[in-house]
């Protein structure tokens, strides 16, 4: 179901419910004003009839005429004012009834030959009339007292409804919200997070109502010619590299045979840049290897040959290397055992000759570059701190993705900004993972975790 189809769906239950409790509500409104209405005249009906009815015994005792027709007249306007509050067609009867005999009464009352019992009998006639006005009206009244509480019996039926099925309503839209809508986009807005920081095999699940599913579609199809160009680049860059690495092969050679001829060895001028020379043509071959690994890593041709070595070996060597050819003061702390760890050797000291060499650009030439092995016991830990330029904490994220070039650094020193994308990709391909700590102008920290042997932890 589309997510548009779902929320007119849903406004139109809701909007239903709506109406349906509104004329409910109307209905059980009037029809209560009606009833009170009847209840309050019931009621008058039957004051009226009870005054009446005292009014005609007043009469019964009344001496003199005066009073007698005060009385007479007082009983005729209270059923005449009863009449205009009349329920129902019994009421009208008894009422009638009660004028009728009323009369009676008051014309037998008048009646000079009518022995006192005959009037007597008139009179009680006219008084159980008006008594039964009293009944009738307060059954009326107990009727719509009745009738109130069934009504309202009803609007509590309505509500309870109306409250549990906007319940439901809510919760099925919250469990349909939670499960159909807001998992799949927040698991494409986690796709779009790993596309972004690099790992072009996140493809988004196409799942949830029709528009996220056009969503995710469109999003695959994207990340999907982005992979596509990026390859192309990558392998067009990595053709331009390997065209380039063999005559930078011959310079290399060339420089190399020019440095040991003993006749250049006197010259310390030539001697001194055709030094600079072989630097720059080093350089330029990592470069370039930087760009065909970078490839390689691309399309998924990474391969390691693994082996068992001793870290501590490795990264001496290294530091060794470096501690030649660099004005930088190292210091490099190792543990007395051996470290074993499963790794390819060349690329593990490709990683640590990249993160030394990143310390040495990043930094001043005269500083000191710390380099820290410790193993843990399931975790081999290599630390390369500098005290450099350092990076700032927007640079941070995007660090290991291929040609980023980050700070102020990154346009005096060259590169290519491909080292760290290589270096972490190798680090992941044997398992482990690369952290790095930094702020700007308080130099920069690269964490490296391997994973410890497990077969020689016993011989380490
Ligand atoms: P590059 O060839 O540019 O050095 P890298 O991938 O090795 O490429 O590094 C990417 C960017 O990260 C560099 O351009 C630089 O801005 C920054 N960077 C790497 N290491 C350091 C460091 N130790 N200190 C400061 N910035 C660094």
């Amino acid at each position: 179901m589309s997510l548009r189809k779902t929320v007119v769906t849903l406004t139109i239950v809701v909007t239903v419910i709506a109406v349906l409790v509104a004329a409910a509500l109307f209905v059980l409104t009037t029809s209560l004003h009606r009833t009170t209405a009847n209840a309050a005249e019931s009621a008058e009906n039957v004051r009226l009839a009870l005054q009446a009815q005292i009014a005609l015994t007043e009469h019964a005792r009344a001496k003199d005429l005066i009073h007698q027709r005060s009385t007479a007249n007082e009983i005729r306007a209270r059923l005449l004012r009863a009449s205009s509050f009349v329920g129902s067609e019994q009421e009208r009867r008894i009422l009638d009834k009660a004028e009728q005999r009323l009369e009676t009464y008051l014309a037998s009352y008048r009646d000079s030959s009518r022995t006192a019992a005959e009037v007597m009998a008139a009179y009680g006639a006219a008084y159980g009339a008006l008594g039964e006005l009293v009944d009738i009206n307060v059954i009326q009244s107990k009727e719509a007292q009745d009738h109130a509480g069934r009504w309202n019996e009803i609007a509590n039926v309505i509500a309870v409804v109306a409250t549990v099925l906007l319940l439901l309503l809510a919760a099925a839209l919250l469990v349909w919200l939670k499960a159909r809508a807001f998992a799949p986009i927040f698991e494409l807005a986690a796709t779009m997070n790993r596309f972004g920081r690099g790992d072009h095999s996140a493809v988004a699940v196409e799942r949830g109502p029709r528009e996220l599913r056009e969503m995710c579609r469109h999003f695959n199809e994207m990340a999907a010619a982005i992979a596509a160009q990026r390859k192309a680049q990558t392998a067009f860059l990595a053709g331009v590299a390997h065209d380039l690495r063999t005559p930078l092969s011959a310079l290399q050679m060339g420089i190399v045979l020019l440095l040991r001829d003993p006749s250049h060895s006197s010259n310390e001028q030539l001697r001194s840049a055709l030094e600079r020379i072989a630097r720059q043509i080093k350089r330029m071959d990592r470069m370039l290897g930087d760009f065909l690994d970078g490839a390689k890593i691309e399309a998924g041709l990474l391969e390691l040959r693994v082996e068992i070595h001793d870290a501590r070996e490795l990264v001496a060597e290294v530091v060794d290397l470096f501690e030649g050819m660099s004005e930088h003061r190292f210091e490099l702390r190792l543990p007395d055992e051996a470290v074993p760890i499963c790794c390819d050797r060349l690329r593990i000291e490709q990683v640590v000759t990249n993160l030394i060499s990143n310390a040495i650009k990043y930094s001043p030439s005269d500083s000191v570059v710390e380099v820290t092995l410790r193993p843990g016991p399931k975790q081999v830990e290599l630390r390369v701190s500098d005290q450099g330029v350092g990076i700032s904490e927007q640079s941070l994220s995007r660090l290991f993705e291929p040609f980023s070039r980050v700070g102020l650094s990154s346009e005096a020193v060259p590169g290519v900004g491909l080292g760290l994308f290589v270096v972490r990709r190798i680090v992941e391909a044997h398992g482990g993972r690369i952290e790095v700590e930094s702020a700007p102008g308080q130099g920069s920290t690269f964490k490296v975790l391997l994973p410890r042997s497990e077969v020689l932890r016993g011989r380490g």
